[in-house]
Order: C-alpha cells, then sequence, then structure tokens
C-alpha cells in the first residue's frame, strides 16, 4: 500500500442501470420515458444559439428556476435546481444533515441515500419496510438527524398519501424531512402544497421521468426560502455553474406543453394497469405501483433467470440481487404498448 492511499476517501458508489449501445434493444431497465419530450423541447433544440456556448451559464439558473417557480406557483428563491435531481438530493443531503444523531430512511428505497450518508459521513438508521413494503410511520416518531422518504418509493412504486407525510412531518419538526417525488406524477399527489405550513419540508421532483428528459439532466426541489438559501450556499462553495445554457434553455420549454405532459402520463398510467395485469396472469405478483415501473416477482421462476432469459433477447430489466429481501423481484420499467407485449410473449415462453 502507497503511503498517500491512507488519506483515500474510499466509498462504495452507487450503481447505476445499464446504458447498453445496441441499435435495437427494449430497454426497460432504468425507468426512461419511451416517449419523446414535448415538442417545444425538439423546436428550441433546433433553434439553440450555439454561440451562448462560449459564455459561461446564467449561475442562478433564472430562467429555469422561474418557469417551475409560475409552474407551481411559488416564489422563485422557493425553487433550487441541479444536474439531475441525484445532484439536488446530493447537495441537500451535504447541507442539511450535518447532525451527530442517524438520518432514517427505509430499509427498501434508493438505494443512492446510503451512498450520500457514507460519503458525507452521515450516521444513519434503516428501518426496515412491514411485509408488503409499506413504510411503519411509528418508526419516524423518535428523534433523529432528518428524514428521507422517497413517496412513491423505489424500487416498490408503492405511493402513502399526503396525511401520511403530514404525520410524518409531524412528528419531525426540528429536522429536514426530504421528500423525494421522481416518480409522483404517474399516479401521486405531490407534497409541494404542504410546504407553506411545513419549513422543514423539501420536496425533490426531476425532470427525467415524467418529463422524458433523463439525458438532459434537470432536477429541482422546492421548498421553504431560507432551506432554499442553505442549499445555494452550498452549490456555490462546490461548483457555480452547475447547468449548462441548453438544459436552461430547453428545461424552460419543457414545463410549458402541459397538455403533452398530461397525454404523456396518460399513455404510461394506462399501460403500467395493463402490465399489471398481463403479469398476473403469467404468475407473478405485483405491488400496487403508481409510478413508470412495475415490482414483480415470480411464482416459481427466480428473478435473476428471468433478467437473463430476457436479456438475451435484448430486453432489459432490472433486479436487486444485494437486499436478499427483494432479490427475487425485478423491476420492469413500462414502455411503449408494444415494447411491453414483446416483454410478454418473452415470458410466456419462457415459464408456461
Ligand atoms: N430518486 C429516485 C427515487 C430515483 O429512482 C431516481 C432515478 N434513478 C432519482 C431520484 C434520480 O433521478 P435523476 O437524477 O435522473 O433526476
Amino acid at each position: 500500500m502507497r503511503a498517500w492511499e491512507k488519506n483515500f476517501r474510499k466509498v462504495e458508489p452507487y450503481v447505476p442501470g445499464e446504458q447498453p449501445k445496441l441499435d435495437t434493444m427494449i430497454k426497460l431497465n432504468t425507468n426512461e420515458n419511451p416517449y419523446p419530450p414535448a415538442p417545444g423541447v425538439l423546436q428550441a433544440m433546433k433553434e439553440f444559439d450555439v454561440d451562448k456556448l462560449r459564455l459561461y451559464p446564467d449561475d442562478k439558473s433564472d430562467i429555469l428556476v422561474g418557469a417551475l417557480a409560475d409552474y407551481y406557483q411559488v416564489d422563485k428563491n422557493q425553487v433550487f435546481v441541479g444536474v439531475g435531481s441525484d445532484d439536488v438530493l446530493g447537495m441537500a443531503f451535504l447541507s442539511f444533515f450535518n447532525s451527530d444523531k442517524p438520518i432514517l430512511f427505509p430499509d427498501i428505497t434508493y438505494s443512492f441515500y446510503q451512498v450520500w450518508a457514507n460519503l458525507y459521513k452521515i450516521p444513519y438508521e434503516t428501518p426496515a419496510l412491514d411485509d408488503s413494503f409499506r413504510i411503519k410511520k411509528e418508526d419516524y416518531y423518535k428523534e433523529s438527524g432528518g428524514v428521507v422518504l422517497a413517496n412513491p418509493n423505489a424500487p416498490t412504486g408503492i405511493y402513502e398519501d399526503l396525511t401520511f407525510i403530514e404525520d410524518i412531518l409531524q412528528h419531525n419538526q426540528d429536522v429536514i424531512v426530504i421528500v423525494d417525488e421522481a416518480y409522483v406524477d404517474f399516479g401521486g399527489k405531490s407534497a409541494i402544497e404542504l410546504i407553506d405550513r411545513y419549513e422543514n419540508l423539501l420536496v425533490v421532483q426531476t425532470f427525467s421521468k415524467a418529463r422524458s428528459m433523463a439525458g438532459m439532466r434537470i432536477g429541482y426541489c422546492i421548498g421553504n426560502k431560507d432551506l432554499i438559501k442553505v442549499i445555494n450556499d452550498v452549490k456555490y462553495s462546490y461548483n457555480s455553474y452547475t447547468m449548462n445554457q441548453t438544459s436552461l434553455y430547453i428545461g424552460v420549454e419543457a414545463v410549458k406543453d402541459e397538455a403533452y405532459f398530461r397525454e404523456n402520463l396518460a399513455k404510461i398510467m394506462e399501460e403500467r394497469e395493463r402490465t399489471i395485469v398481463e403479469l398476473k396472469k403469467l404468475g407473478f405478483t405485483c405491488t400496487d405501483s403508481k409510478t413508470n415501473f412495475v415490482f414483480a416477482k415470480h411464482k416459481t421462476a427466480p428473478a435473476a433467470e428471468l433478467l437473463e432469459m430476457l436479456r438475451e433477447q435484448n430486453i432489459f430489466v432490472r433486479n436487486f440481487a444485494s437486499n436478499p429481501r427483494i432479490s427475487n423481484y425485478l423491476r420492469i420499467t413500462v414502455g411503449t404498448r408494444e415494447e411491453m407485449d414483446s416483454l410478454f410473449t418473452a415470458i410466456r415462453e419462457y415459464v408456461m
């Protein structure tokens, strides 16, 4: 071992879903949206003035922050944007969880939370979900350094209503509660409506799923202006120019077309419900997902085998082999009707 190695920061990184480089595949492994971004995004992309790239982008991301503030009817100083919600969540962990007491998040949730906690040396506890993968709210009634909940949760897809979130907030008035709403548009109700009543609530969302823009990397959070000030101070202490010129201009377009957005969501939710029905016919049990993915377990076929079999046919899905509680589940993104039909055919041939 070299002397300097003892100074290295050693972390076990988050492992993102695979991005295979194949010309034809059915990609249902990273919860991307199967439909293109809004037509206005395409137009803005075509019209984008490349000369703008000479200059640094606006460090305040003003046009994008303004568009989101208008959309959610909040003040600009209640909005913070980042490079995907991963960036926003990472910054939020760094900004708000600076206590000796452990922060709390479920044992089964977005696995990046644990990675940030380790990276920033934030102590944490992971109360177990119950046997139906529901959060036991009483586990969050104790003193802590903060609370993080994905709602709907991932990878279970299960959504808790706002009375549940309010109950958690009532019991955690002295710490920051982060609600990660990456999937909320697919059938849930956002906790953004609670931010005026709970100054310690930070709601995080993304353009990656419902707005079909995972490749653009835009995420944001909304909360009390004092929280947004703190997270901005941390951002400016790390990297002032987070949002590139294109993401600022194109991002504004993505929030304009409400009709396209709603139509897109409706198609995905309808396909999700059909997927659950079809998978049940094939011998799966599925959670009641309110996201753009289903979380499914087959009565006999092991998940790892199904994943491999599908992969050989260039159909990519995800499983979480390292966590014994969910290692036999597949997380399958809802694709187009044709893509899902191909998935059902492949599974049918294998299990029937
Ligand atoms: N939160 C949850 C629960 C997610 O599943 C994801 C997607 N991996 C993210 C946040 C981050 O998404 P993005 O960085 O693309 O906004």
